[in-house]
C-alpha cells in the first residue's frame, strides 16, 4: 500500500500547538475510517528527551513499547487513540549517532558523510519505516522554519515530494496571524513571511493553518492565499478556543478534511465526529467543581506534568465535574507548612526523580492521611506514600528510598538489581551505567488483588499499565507494613513486585507504581482518575 504524507510544519513563532493541530487533523481523518499514523520528527540533538529536564522539555511521554518520547505523542494516542511506539519519534541526535554507527562499521565504503545525502536518507528512512503499512501519514516537525536545526527535516521532507511524487505528499504550514489592538485588525505580513522562508528552501505549502486571537476573516484568507500562492479554501482560521478538544471540530467545520482527500484522491466516508462533541457536551455542562492539589517540584512548568493534567480532566469529563488544578511547590509545603493544602478536595503526588522536594512531599501524604482527603499517588507518589506510612504508621522513623538516603537504616524503596523484563526476560542493573536507558520502561501485566477498591475500579482482574522508574518497593520490609492496614492492591505478573497499593481506613488512598496518567483519553477517561475525582467530589472541604 503506498502511503500519504502529511508534513506540518511551524512558523512566525513557537508554541502555536503543532501536536495538538496534527492530533486533531488525525482524529478527523480517524473519524473518517482512514488508517493514519502519527510522527514526531524532533530536531534537538539529545537522543531521546528521556534525561531531558521536565521544567524545559515538558513531560516525557512513555509509549506502551517503552520509548520515552516527546509528549507531544500523548496528544496524538488522546486524540486518534492508537498506540504509539518507539517509530513515532526521533531526534536530530539519534539520526546522527546511527549514522555515525553506520560510519565506524564502514557501511558508507570510505564515502565522505554528508547532511545530504546520508543525514537526509536516514531521515526518510525513519519516516518510511514509521509509516508502513498506513494509508497516511502526519509527519510533525519540531521547532520552527528558520531554524538552523530543522534545516536537515525540511530539506528531507522536501525530497520526499521529489521520491513519491507531488500528489503524494500535502505540506501544512501552521502560522500566528497577530491581532492588533490598537488598530483593531489582524496581520498577514508574519504568514507571507513564514512562507517565504518555508519557498526559499523549496517547500510551498498547500494547507495553511492560521492560529489568530480572532477569526481570520473571509477577506484575510483571500489576501494570505494570493500573496501565499495557495487555494482559498486551504487557508484555515484557527482561533482561540477555550479547550483543545474543540480543535477538530473546529478543522472540520473548515473542510480541511475534505480538502485532504480530495487533493489525495482518497474516497472516505464523511467524519462521525459525534463522540468528540459528547465530549465538548460534557464539558462545558460539568455542574460540581473540584479542586485537586498536585504537589511537585517541576511545578513552575505545568507541561512537566501534561499527561497528569489531561487525565485529570477527562475524568471530570466522565464525571461532568470541573476540575481545578492547584500547583503545589514541594518545597514551599516544607518552608510554609500544610495550609498551602488546605481547601483542596484531592490531593495528587505525581511522578519525579531526585532528592529536591521529598520532605514536602511526605508531608502532604501524611495530611492526606490523617485529614482523610482522597490521595491519588503516582510512580514516586507511591513510594513517598510508603514511605510515609512506615514512617509515620510503623514508627520506622528512617524508613526512606535508597534514592534519597542511600544507607538508610529501613530501605523500603530500593533499587533492584535483578529483575524480569515486560517479555520475560532477566535484566541486571547496572547502578553505574549511563543515566539513559536503565530504567523499567514501558507497558507490564499487573494482577489485581481480590475485594481491592483497585480492582472494583478497573472492573477486570488483570491489567496493563506503562513504567517509568527505577526503584521499587522492599518486598521484604513490605510483609510487617501489611499487617497496618495498607492492602497491596496490585501485583507485576512476572516479579510479584508491588504494582498499586491502597489504605484499608480511609475515603480514596490509592497509589500505583505506574503512570497510568499516559492511557487516559478524553473519549474513555480512565479508571483511577475517574475514581479519584467521583471520591473528590464527595470529599466536602471543611478547612
Ligand atoms: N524516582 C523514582 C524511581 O526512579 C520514581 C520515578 C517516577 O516517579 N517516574 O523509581
Amino acid at each position: 500500500m503506498a502511503t500519504h504524507y502529511i508534513f506540518i510544519t511551524g512558523g512566525v513563532v513557537s508554541s502555536l500547538g503543532k501536536g495538538i493541530i496534527a492530533a486533531s487533523i488525525g482524529a478527523i481523518l480517524k473519524a473518517r475510517k482512514m488508517n493514519i499514523t502519527i510522527m514526531k520528527l524532533d530536531p534537538y540533538i539529545n537522543v531521546d528527551p528521556g534525561t531531558m529536564n521536565p521544567t524545559q522539555h515538558g513531560e516525557v511521554f512513555v509509549t506502551e513499547d517503552g520509548a520515552e518520547t516527546d509528549l507531544d505523542l500523548g496528544h496524538y494516542e488522546r486524540f486518534i487513540q492508537n498506540k504509539m511506539t518507539r517509530y513515532n519519534n526521533f531526534t536530530t541526535g539519534s539520526i546522527y549517532s546511527e549514522v555515525l554507527k553506520k560510519e565506524r562499521k564502514g557501511d558508507y565504503l570510505g564515502k565522505t558523510i554528508q547532511v545530504i545525502p546520508h543525514i537526509t536518507n536516514e531521515i526518510k528512512n525513519r519516516i518510511i519505516k514509521g509509516s508502513k503499512n498506513y494509508e497516511l501519514a502526519l509527519i510533525e516537525i519540531g521547532g520552527t522554519v528558520g531554524d538552523i536545526e530543522s534545516l536537515p527535516f525540511l530539506e528531507a521532507i522536501r525530497q520526499m515530494a521529489v521520491d513519491l511524487g507531488r500528489k503524494n505528499v500535502i505540506y501544512i504550514h501552521l502560522t500566528l496571524v497577530p491581532y492588533l489592538n490598537v488598530t483593531k485588525e489582524i496581520k498577514t505580513k508574519p504568514t507571507q513571511h513564514s512562507v517565504k522562508e518555508l519557498l526559499s528552501i523549496g517547500i510551498q505549502p498547500d494547507i495553511l493553518i492560521c492560529r489568530s486571537a480572532h477569526e481570520v476573516s473571509k477577506n484575510a484568507k483571500e489576501k494570505i492565499a494570493l500573496f501565499c500562492n495557495v487555494s482559498e479554501k486551504a487557508v484555515i482560521s484557527l482561533k482561540d478556543v477555550n479547550s483543545i478538544y474543540k480543535i477538530p471540530k473546529l478543522l472540520n467545520l473548515q473542510k480541511i478534511d475534505d480538502f485532504i482527500c480530495e487533493r489525495f484522491n482518497i474516497i472516505a466516508p464523511a467524519a462521525n465526529l459525534s463522540e468528540w462533541d459528547q465530549v465538548i457536551y460534557n464539558e462545558e455542562n460539568s455542574k460540581n467543581k473540584v479542586t485537586i492539589g498536585i504537589v511537585g517540584k517541576y511545578v513552575e512548568l505545568p507541561d512537566a506534568y501534561k499527561s497528569v493534567i489531561e487525565a485529570l480532566k477527562h475524568g471530570g469529563l466522565k464525571t461532568k465535574t470541573k476540575i481545578k488544578i492547584k500547583f503545589i511547590n514541594s518545597q514551599d509545603v516544607e518552608k510554609k507548612g500544610v495550609s498551602l493544602l488546605h481547601n483542596l478536595n484531592g490531593i495528587l503526588v505525581p511522578g519525579g526523580f531526585g532528592n529536591r522536594g521529598i520532605l514536602g512531599k511526605i508531608i502532604s501524604v501524611r495530611y492526606a492521611r490523617e485529614k482523610n482527603i482522597p490521595y491519588f499517588g503516582i510512580c514516586l507518589g507511591m513510594q513517598i506514600a510508603l514511605i510515609e506510612f512506615a514512617q509515620n504508621v510503623l514508627g520506622m522513623k528512617d524508613a526512606n528510598s535508597t534514592e534519597f538516603v542511600p544507607k538508610c537504616k529501613y530501605p523500603i524503596i530500593t533499587l533492584i538489581k535483578k529483575w524480569i523484563d515486560k517479555n520475560g526476560k532477566t535484566k541486571i542493573k547496572n547502578k553505574r551505567g549511563n543515566l539513559g536507558g536503565t530504567m523499567k520502561l514501558g507497558s507490564q501485566i499487573c494482577i489485581l488483588t481480590e475485594n481491592s477498591l483497585s480492582k472494583k475500579l478497573y472492573g477486570k482482574n488483570t491489567i496493563k499499565e506503562r513504567h517509568r522508574h527505577r526503584y521499587e518497593v522492599n518486598l521484604i520490609l513490605l510483609k510487617k507494613i501489611e499487617k497496618y492496614g495498607l492492602l497491596i492492591s496490585g501485583r507485576s505478573k512476572n516479579d510479584k513486585l508491588v504494582e498499586i497499593i491502597e489504605l484499608l481506613d480511609h475515603p480514596w488512598f490509592i497509589a500505583c507504581q505506574f503512570h497510568p496518567e499516559f492511557t487516559s483519553t478524553p473519549i474513555c477517561g480512565h479508571p483511577l482518575f475517574i475514581g479519584f475525582i467521583k471520591a473528590a467530589k464527595k470529599n466536602n472541604i471543611t478547612i
